[in-house]
């Protein structure tokens, strides 16, 4: 992803929409609206837009956001003249806003006639108007939905699309929906995701649904820091219980990036091995890598090419990464300044940090002694995610691996799983996109589950259920047993010889 060096923009001479816009008619029709000097946000996204780049656009609430996507879309409309074809859609949360973006629309381009697709009134209006002219769409994602279902709607020729509101469209609400909205865009679209405030979950979503997307940020002079956020999750006492924790979290949180830090060599090992079965991109470093191993993952850190970063506090140190959004702590540090080292590597630069804490029962002297500590720090409790947090997050994860191209299926798997699905599950014709997904899963899952023999670190599988054992009940733990983490920290070694050695 790449970020742009904002500032540089914002900073020189206020220019006119006759600066920004090169196309003659959509410059006319800004005048017509009223429209004279850009905001900032529309200095800076309007021409990129019209380049043809995908964006993800930050900026308040009011700083003229839908302005800054509707020039560029109208831009792009102009080269179509068939009304029969969609090829434009923005997606909002709510009616209001729909609305207020479709008269945007409206008002520049009178002659387009764009089309509210929206809950609460008639299908059979909304129809009409389709026939009329689809060239534009602006609705809310139930609605859309229903209209593609219906078959009234195709969005095979759409190739643009805004998502605004991007942090409300990625909820869990909204998310399913979208997805399958965006699903039926053809491959070689343009996309804006546009918000007041991008989280790190929206971001990690626009790797799926953007290509190079440049981050376009507009934020205001005074606008206070956000100070880090300090949380924690009681996890039981399993085994498994806190690396299916964390990759559950990991799931349903969706950060850009993290660092994840443990008490021990064997701890850094076990996390890496977790988080790679279930497809993340996560290594480790510890004091057993040599240097030169060590730098080639600084190096993809320092590159965004690495995602999670597991390491010791001793091999994390001298590391100079410090604009995090989010550290995880998946074990409490022995020491107070520990925790404050960690912690201090997220919430820089502009940016809201957390720092996120699993606390099973093994890390309950080092937690009472950090709170003793450091009184100031206030940490507040979440609750374990969800079961079906758990299988959304998993179900949009395989998604952004299947459309990242990253599950790469061998010629048989396709009819492999066509001979099963006709046989076995007595289905007449399966479509090729069904196939096509279910043969993805089954590579991905036959691949991770050569990953985890071939690794001798994790002798048994996780459960896929979650199980924290603690949950919402304070300190009450339903099984103190196994004591995961208890007895095993310190003579363990890095080798990764010897099976089974966890237990
Ligand atoms: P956002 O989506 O960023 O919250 P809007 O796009 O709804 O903001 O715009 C907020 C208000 O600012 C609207 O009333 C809009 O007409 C006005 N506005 C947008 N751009 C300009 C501009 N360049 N000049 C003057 N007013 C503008
Ligand atoms: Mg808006």
């Amino acid at each position: 992803m790449e970020v742009t060096n904002q500032g540089d923009a914002a900073a020189s001479s206020p220019k006119t929409f006759s600066d920004i816009v090169n196309n003659e008619q959509l410059r006319q029709a800004v005048a017509r609206a009223g429209f004279v000097t850009p905001t900032p946000v529309q200095t800076q996204a309007i021409p990129a837009a019209l380049e043809g780049r995908d964006l993800i656009v930050q900026a308040k609430t009011g700083s003229g956001k839908t302005l800054a996507f509707t020039i560029p879309l109208l831009a792009c409309v102009a080269k179509y003249s068939s009304p029969s074809e969609t090829v434009a859609i923005v997606l909002s949360p709510t009616r209001e806003l729909a609305n207020q973006t479709t008269d945007v629309i409206a008002k520049l381009a009178p002659e387009l006639a764009p089309v509210s697709l929206i809950g609460g009134m008639s299908m059979d209006g909304q129809r009409r108007e389709l026939d009329h002219d689809r060239r534009i769409v602006v609705g809310t994602p139930g609605r859309v939905l229903d209209f593609i279902r219906q078959r009234v709607l195709r969005l095979g020729g759409c190739v643009f699309f805004v998502v605004d509101e991007a942090d409300e469209m990625f909820s869990l609400n909204f998310l399913e929906d979208v997805r399958a909205i965006l699903s039926r865009l053809p491959d070689n679209r343009q996309g804006l995701f546009v918000s007041a405030t991008i989280t790190p979950r929206v971001e990690v979503l626009a790797k799926s649904f953007l290509r190079r997307p440049e981050r376009i940020v507009v934020s205001s002079p005074g606008e206070e820091l956000p100070p880090v956020e300090h949380v924690y999750i009681e996890v039981g006492g399993e085994v498994t219980a806190k690396p299916t924790a964390l990759c559950d979290l990991i799931e349903t949180l969706r950060p850009a990036s993290a660092f994840i830090f443990c008490n021990t060599k064997s701890d850094t090992e076990l996390v890496e091995v977790y988080l790679r079965r279930r497809g993340f991109d996560a290594r480790l470093i510890n004091s057993d890598l040599n240097q030169h191993q060590r730098e080639a993952i600084l190096q993809k850190v320092r590159a965004k090419d690495l995602q999670f970063l597991v390491a010791t506090d001793i091999a994390a140190r001298g590391i100079d990464i410090q604009d995090l959004d989010l550290i995880i702590n998946y074990a409490m540090p022995e020491f107070p300044e520990s925790y404050v080292h960690r912690s201090g590597r997220t919430g820089r630069a502009g940016r809201s940090g957390c720092s996120l804490s699993l606390v099973g029962p093994q890390d309950f002297g080092g937690f009472l002694n950090l709170r003793r500590a450091m009184p100031q720090i206030e940490f507040k409790q979440r609750p374990a995610p969800s079961q079906e947090e758990i299988v959304t997050g998993r179900a949009a994860h395989f998604y952004e691996l299947v459309r990242a191209g990253e599950v790469d299926i061998k010629p048989n798997d396709l009819l492999v799983v066509r001979k099963l699905l006709v046989d076995v599950g007595e289905i007449e014709n399966p479509t090729e996109d069904l196939v096509t997904l279910i043969a993805k899963l089954y590579r991905f899952i036959v691949e991770h589950s050569i990953e985890k023999k071939q690794d001798p670190i994790v002798s048994s599988p996780a459960s896929d259920r979650p199980q924290y054992g603690a949950g919402e009940h304070g300190d009450q733990h339903r099984s103190h047993g196994g004591g995961y983490g208890g007895g095993h920290g310190g003579g363990r070694g890095g080798d990764r010889g010897g099976g089974g050695r966890r237990r």
